[in-house]
C-alpha cells in the first residue's frame, strides 16, 4: 500500500464520525485473526460503517488509494478468512445490525449484514417463524452468506445459498447493486446471488440480505442414539437417508467428543459414538418417523435411544453439540484448535469416516470426529501445539490425507467452512480448469485485487 495511514484516516474521517474509525492496537489485534490456528496480522485501520452508503464511500477511498479491504462479521471463520495479510482497512459490520423488514406473508426477511443468527431468530419467534441455518458460532448473516455456511438443519432445509433471495452488494469500485429480488424463483439473467454467496469477501461487501424463513414446526422431537462403533452409527445414518425418513437434523459425535461434551457441558451422556437426531412435523407424522428411525437404528446395533421432547431438554442437547469446539478448547489448555471439514457423496460417507478415524489414531494429540453427517459432511477437530513444528506437520498431513480421500471420490475439500487461506492449495486439484474461470471472474470484478486479497482465489496473474 503506497498511501500513508494518515492520508487514509483523513479521507475516512471526512464522512465517518471519529468513533467509527480506529487505529487502537487492541481493536486492530481483535481484527487480525479468526478462530483458526492460522497466525494473524493486524490491519492498519478498522472502520464501523452504519449504512450501505457509508460502506460505498469507504470502498471508494480504498479503490482510489489501492488499499486492501477485509470485510469482517464476527471473525468466527476457520481458514484464515479475515486475516489482513496486506494490512489495509478492515470493515467491521457490527453497527449494521438491524432487522430491516419481516415479510411474514412472503416468508422473507430483510436484514443488515451484522445481524447474528440468534438475534434474527429471537425477532422471528414473535411471528412463529425461524431461520434455519445454524453454524456452531453465533455468526453474522453477512459472514454466513459470504462463506455459504450450513449447520445441523441443512439436511432438511438446505444451506445458506438455498436461503438467499437477494443481496445488496457494494462492488470494489463503490457501486451498489442488487443480485436478486423478492420472487420465489427467477430465470432472469446470470445468477449473481449464487456468485456472491460463498465469495468470502473477495468480490464485494454484502450490505443487505433478503432471506427465506420458515414456520416453526408444530412438533419437534430430538433423540440421542448411541452405538458400539462409529461405523454402526454412520451406517445407520446412511440407511435413514436412503429410506427417505425426513430427518431434520442428524449429527455424529464420536466417543472422544462425547467425553468432551460431558466434561464441558456437565452432561452424563453414554460415552459411546452417538447420533443426535431431530424430527419436525405434526403429531402422527412425527410418531411414524420416529418409530421408523428406531427400527433402522436397531438394525445397526444401537444400544440405547433417549428422546428429548421437552423444549428445555432439547435446547440443552443442541447447545451441548454447538459448544463442542469450545469444549475441546477448554479441555486442552495451551493448545490451538484446528478444525477441518470435507464432504463426500452419501454412499462414500462410511468409508470416509473410517479412513478419517484410522488417520486420527496415528496422531499423538487429542482429536475427534463429528459433523453434519446427513449431508455427507464430517469435521475433524485436532488440538495442536502450534509451537511444535512436528505436531503442525502431522496435523497438516492429516488434513491433506482426508482432503485427498474426499476428492478422489467426487467430494470437496470443504463442505461448509470455506477456502479462506488454508484450503487455497486444494482448489486446482478440485476444480482443474474451472479455477481459471474463477480467477477470470475475480480479475473482472476486482481488477485492482483490493477485496480480501490472498483468500479463495488470486486474480489472474497475481502472486499466490
Ligand atoms: C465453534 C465454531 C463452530 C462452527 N461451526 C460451523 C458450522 O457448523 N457450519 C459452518 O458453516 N461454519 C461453522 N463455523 C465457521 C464460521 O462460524 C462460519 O464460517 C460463519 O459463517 C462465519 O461468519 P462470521 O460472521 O464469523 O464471518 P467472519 O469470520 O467475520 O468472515 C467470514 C468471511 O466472510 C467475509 N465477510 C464477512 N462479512 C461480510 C460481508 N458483510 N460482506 C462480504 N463478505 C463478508 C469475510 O471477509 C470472510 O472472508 C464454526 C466456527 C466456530 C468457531
Amino acid at each position: 500500500m503506497s498511501t500513508s495511514v494518515e492520508t487514509l484516516l483523513d479521507e475516512l474521517k471526512a464522512f465517518l464520525r471519529d468513533e467509527q474509525v480506529t487505529t487502537n492496537e487492541t481493536i486492530l489485534e481483535h481484527h487480525s485473526k479468526d478462530e483458526s490456528y492460522h497466525a494473524g496480522n493486524n490491519p492498519d485501520i478498522v472502520v464501523f460503517p452504519e449504512s450501505s452508503q457509508e460502506v460505498s464511500e469507504i470502498v471508494k477511498v480504498a479503490d482510489r488509494n489501492d488499499t486492501p479491504i477485509v470485510p469482517f462479521g464476527l471473525g468466527s471463520s476457520l481458514e484464515g478468512h479475515v486475516i489482513p495479510y496486506d494490512k489495509g482497512i478492515t470493515i467491521d459490520f457490527t453497527l449494521m445490525n438491524k432487522v430491516v423488514e419481516i415479510r411474514e406473508r412472503d416468508f422473507l426477511v430483510k436484514v443488515q449484514p451484522g445481524v447474528t443468527r440468534s438475534q434474527l431468530n429471537k425477532e422471528l419467534k414473535k411471528y412463529g417463524l425461524f431461520f434455519t441455518v445454524d453454524p456452531g458460532a453465533d455468526a453474522t448473516l453477512g459472514g454466513m452468506a459470504a462463506t455459504n455456511a450450513s449447520g445441523t438443519t441443512s439436511v432438511r432445509y438446505g444451506v445458506m445459498k438455498d436461503q438467499v433471495n437477494d443481496l445488496e452488494v457494494v462492488l470494489p469500485d463503490g457501486e451498489i447493486i442488487h443480485t436478486g429480488n423478492l420472487a420465489q424463483k427467477s430465470a432472469s439473467g446470470y445468477d449473481l446471488t449464487s456468485l456472491y454467496v460463498g465469495s468470502e469477501g473477495t468480490l464485494g461487501c454484502i450490505t443487505e440480505l433478503t432471506l427465506r424463513v420458515y414456520g416453526i414446526p408444530e412438533n419437534i422431537m430430538a433423540a440421542r442414539a448411541s452405538f458400539p462403533t462409529v461405523d454402526d452409527a454412520v451406517e445407520a445414518v446412511v440407511s435413514i437417508l436412503q429410506t427417505g425418513v425426513p430427518v431434520a437434523r442428524v449429527e455424529l459425535v464420536d466417543e472422544a467428543s462425547i467425553r468432551q461434551v460431558n466434561s464441558f457441558s456437565e452432561m452424563d451422556y453414554k460415552e459411546k459414538p452417538t447420533l443426535f437426531l431431530e424430527f419436525h412435523g405434526n403429531e402422527p407424522g412425527l410418531k411414524h418417523d420416529v418409530a421408523f428411525m428406531e427400527e433402522i437404528v436397531a438394525d445397526h446395533h444401537c444400544e440405547e435411544v433417549h428422546f428429548e421432547k421437552d423444549n428445555a431438554a432439547r435446547t440443552k442437547l443442541w447447545e451441548a453439540r454447538h459448544n463442542l469446539a469450545y469444549a475441546y478448547i477448554h479441555g486442552n489448555p495451551g493448545r490451538k484448535l484446528m478444525v477441518t471439514d470435507v464432504c463426500v457423496p452419501i454412499s462414500e460417507l462410511a468409508g470416509a469416516i473410517k479412513h478419517g478415524r484410522e488417520k486420527i489414531e496415528e496422531l499423538d494429540f487429542e482429536a475427534g470426529i463429528l459433523g453434519h453427517v446427513g449431508d455427507g459432511n464430517y469435521h475433524a477437530l485436532l488440538m495442536i501445539d502450534t509451537d511444535d513444528p512436528e505436531e503442525v506437520r502431522m496435523a497438516e498431513q492429516f488434513n491433506e490425507a482426508i482432503v485427498e480421500y474426499a476428492l478422489a471420490r467426487g467430494g470437496t475439500c470443504t463442505g461448509e467452512h470455506g477456502v479462506g487461506r488454508g484450503k487455497m492449495k486444494y482448489l486446482q486439484r478440485e476444480h482443474g480448469s474451472a479455477l481459471n474461470v474463477m480467477e477470470n471472474i475475480k480479475s473482472a470484478l476486482d481488477p485492482k485485487g483490493i477485496m480480501n486479497p490472498h483468500k479463495l482465489v488470486d486474480a489472474k496473474g497475481r502472486s499466490k
